[in-house]
């Protein structure tokens, strides 16, 4: 019987989302602190002639296209052709992670495809190599690799590792339907025409907040410039916010491009009852708890 890997990926949520003007190349400059939460999807790599073939199970598994598109798939080409062999590989993705839901569930799997086939195959592919593919394949894709908490910059795949003083506890509502990140972004620049953009700088606020674990701290600095954006693409995303701001959350934004909202807590039973709250509000689809910052992709 041949047997499989599994690789466990947590999602993020930017505590900060700082976006710069579109640059020539269409991309945008951010600065980008990331966190990663205990929301994870599995990647299982099996070994297969004729691969990579991917399958997906859970609530959101229609929505995920399993042809050479699905950033699984991509990750196990891109490292069968650095190392000059078949990518002979049966994917199989359990995902929890909502499906566009500006929580990179898709760079999840990316990064958990990369790691699982590179311990599948005994590569031996350095953490830097490991990372250098991830940025290929999509700019959330080296964090997803990395979990704990880091500023992005460039288009956010350029990495500093943060240090974070504490857990932080997080309630996160998800909407009926998902949002396309590059539309945000282009309604982001419609927003913005005509006004003058600064440069995207880290909240050193923020990070003194991360780095002491300070809940109040981080809720008064936490910040998405994307969230005009969301929130004209998806009014009703507003109804939301309000509903977790009258349950008591410390800070209530939209997650990256969204349309998932992110819920502040001051500690994990606060989470529960703001997660009752949004659950009997009527204002969105399902509703998670989930601490961080968490590990990055895991073999299990
Ligand atoms: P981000 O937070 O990084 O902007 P997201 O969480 O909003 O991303 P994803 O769930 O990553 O969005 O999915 C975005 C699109 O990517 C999907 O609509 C789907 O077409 C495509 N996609 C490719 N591979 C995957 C995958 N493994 N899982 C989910 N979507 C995938």
């Amino acid at each position: 019987m041949s047997t499989g890997v599994t690789v466990r990926v947590p999602a993020k949520v930017n505590v900060q989302l700082a976006v710069g003007a579109a640059r020539p190349d269409g991309f945008h400059d951010l600065a980008n602190v990331f966190l990663a939460v205990g929301l994870y999807d599995e990647v299982t790599a099996t070994p297969s002639p004729g691969g990579p073939r991917v399958t997906c199970a859970g609530a959101d598994a229609g929505q995920v296209p399993l042809d050479g598109t699905n950033l699984a798939a991509r990750a196990a080409v891109a490292l069968a052709e650095r190392y000059g062999r078949p990518a002979d590989v049966d994917l199989h993705i359990a995902k929890d992670i909502p499906v566009a839901g500006g929580m990179a569930g898709g760079s999840a799997d990316g990064a958990g495809a990369l790691l699982a086939c590179d311990a599948l195959w005994g590569t031996g592919a350095s953490r830097e190599e490991l990372l250098g593919i991830c940025a290929d394949l999509g700019s959330d894709v080296p964090f997803s690799l990395a979990g704990g908490a880091a500023l992005g910059t460039g288009r956010g795949e350029r990495l500093t590792e943060l240090e974070v003083g504490g857990t932080f506890h997080w309630v996160f509502a998800m909407a009926p339907r998902g949002l396309s990140t590059p539309a945000v972004f282009r309604e982001f620049d419609r927003l913005s025409e005509g006004r003058d953009i600064p440069a995207p700088t880290a909240s050193q606020d923020l990070l003194a907040a991360l780095a002491k674990g300070d809940a109040d701290a981080l809720a008064a600095a936490v910040s998405n410039d994307l969230q005009p954006a969301a929130l004209s693409l998806f009014p009703e995303l507003a109804h939301t916010l309000a509903a977790g701001r009258a349950a008591g959350a410390l800070a209530c934004l939209v997650s990256g491009s969204g349309p998932t909202t992110a819920f502040l807590a001051r500690d994990a039973d606060a989470a529960e009852s703001i997660a009752a709250a949004l659950r009997t509000s009527d204002t969105c689809r399902t509703v998670r708890t989930a601490a961080g910052p968490v590990p990055g992709a895991t073999v299990l």
